[in-house]
């Protein structure tokens, strides 16, 4: 199974798109973003009654 040549190894790697290729590269970044600034990232929406701009969690807990 490892023992591919070179040119073996570089010729299976032509056969993934590059898109493919680009799109894991910018999911693993994203991933390693959100680990870096604590999990997901927010989504606010302004509360109905105040217009206030908040997060899933804070509306949930929001009272105005
Ligand atoms: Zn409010």
């Amino acid at each position: 199974m490892t023992d591919y040549t070179k040119e073996e190894l570089a010729a299976f790697l032509e056969t993934i798109p590059y898109k493919a290729l680009a799109k894991e590269l910018a999911r693993r970044n994203s991933e390693r973003r959100k680990v870096k600034s604590g999990g997901r990232p927010k989504v606010l929406r302004p509360c109905p009654k105040c217009h206030k701009q908040l997060g899933a969690r804070e509306l949930a807990r929001h009272k105005c």
